[in-house]
């Protein structure tokens, strides 16, 4: 069976694919030659499953602001939450993310997703004596180790963008008379340039996100690479302050922790379920990349990703496939959201089926959510189209619309 999801990113592109509201960033002039029109989305499983849709998921684009959260996770991960305490805090700011702005009382950097935070907490990785070179290495190394592959620097973005760095300059300056850096403010943002200017595609960027939703182990490689602890405390920063200035409104609306950057990547991530990714250059004006914006709103609308509804919780979808004379039967069990859905397909796709007829057994099925409920149904007509005669044993009706997407009806079976 040839599984469905590839397809339904691919229905989620076609929704924006004609928007062309927004401009591409132009404060860095190498950002504002970017192609407005690229489109990409990609999901990895925290069972290590990529999906892709779009032409260009395996473009590079610089990470930009996409790289705070994982540096941050880095660093408390070096130092401990306490140790990063002390040069940053943990509150939503409501501002720009360029803002010249320090904690009133404390005059720490607000939250590590402004650049004023993200420029001391860079400060941290590899030491205070750490030279630029070695500090970006140690970064460059977990970004490759985050996406499995080998990443490089994109150095003339990164020269174009340090030309005129003023505001970063002005805000490493205030943090040095602060104490907050030891570098020059130069070097502090020849760090952070650099850092910024790691060049990932939106497969890369779905898969690094999935790390984290696993709590720190890269989900296809399954190497450990970050901590629980930092996952978790990135994952709450990404959900209050994330969005630049829009958090507030895309947590409520999306329900995603996520983190958008200036060169059109977003990425959301589900605790212990996806990461998602999208790339698309043109920026609305809060900085958010507005067709992957509307992409993220679909995906949480239409597969009912939002982190705080009642149908989050999930167990593995498939309780135990059994053969019985020409029969094989399918249990399954639990909330069947995306994440079981993907699951039971994902199973259902890797084992050699055998007989004639499946059973799918949904009577230990509490509920399916929408998308749930579609993914399994489109599985079955898969497998039908496979030549196998599929039927459903649901005794408590909860698959309640038993109509396939090409209008016939799912075969039921009274007793099993
Ligand atoms: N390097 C960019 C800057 O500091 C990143 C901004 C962003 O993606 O939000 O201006």
């Amino acid at each position: 069976m040839k599984m469905p999801i590839p397809d339904y990113l691919t229905e989620i592109l076609d929704h924006v694919r004609d928007s062309d509201g927004g401009e591409v960033a132009d404060y860095i002039p190498e950002l504002a030659g970017a192609d407005p029109d690229r489109l990409a989305l990609a999901l990895c499983t925290t069972s290590g499953h990529v999906y892709s849709a779009g032409e260009h998921a395996d473009v590079e684009f610089t990470i930009q602001s996409i790289s705070k959260p994982f540096v941050f996770a880095l660093a408390l991960q070096e130092l401990g939450t306490d140790a990063v305490m002390e040069v940053v805090g943990l509150e939503p700011s409501g501002e720009a993310f360029n803002e010249l702005s320090l904690d009133d009382n404390d005059n720490r950097p607000v939250n590590p997703m402004i650049n004023a935070g993200a420029i001391a907490v860079n400060q941290l990785i590899n030491g205070v004596d750490s030279s630029v070179e070695e500090r970006v290495e140690k970064i460059r190394d977990l970004f490759s180790r985050l996406a499995g592959r080998e990443l490089r620097i994109d150095g003339g973005l990164s020269a174009s963008e340090l030309d005129g760095a003023d505001r970063n300059l002005s805000i490493a300056h205030m943090l040095r008379s602060y104490g907050i850096i030891r570098d020059s403010a130069h070097d502090a943002v020849r760090s952070y340039t650099d850092q910024c200017s790691i060049l990932v595609t939106t497969r890369d960027l779905a898969v690094m996100s999935a790390t984290l939703a696993t709590g720190g182990v890269q989900p296809v490689t399954g190497e450990r690479l970050l901590s629980p602890e930092a996952c978790r405390l990135t994952l709450a920063v990404m959900s209050s302050a994330g969005m630049y200035d829009g958090a507030g409104r895309w947590m409520a609306g999306v329900g995603i922790p996520a983190k958008s950057g200036v060169s059109g990547g977003l990425i959301g991530t589900l605790p212990g379920q996806l990461g998602i990714a999208s790339f698309s250059p043109r920026l609305d004006s809060q900085g958010n990349s507005v067709r992957g914006v509307r992409m993220f709103e679909l995906l949480s609308h239409d597969m009912g990703l939002h982190l705080m509804s009642a149908d989050q919780q999930s167990v593995p979808g498939v309780r135990s496939i059994t053969r019985d004379g020409d029969d094989t039967v399918i249990r399954l069990q639990g909330t069947i959201n995306f994440t079981a859905a993907e699951n039971i397909l994902h199973e259902l796709s890797a084992h050699n089926l055998g007989g004639t007829r499946l059973v799918l057994d949904v009577s230990r099925v509490t509920s399916f959510n929408r998308m749930g409920r579609r993914m399994v149904k489109e599985g079955l007509r898969r497998l039908r189209e496979d030549g196998f005669r599929c039927s459903i044993f649901d005794p408590d009706g909860v698959v309640t619309n038993l109509e396939f997407s090409d209008g016939t009806l799912v075969d039921t079976v009274d007793v099993l």
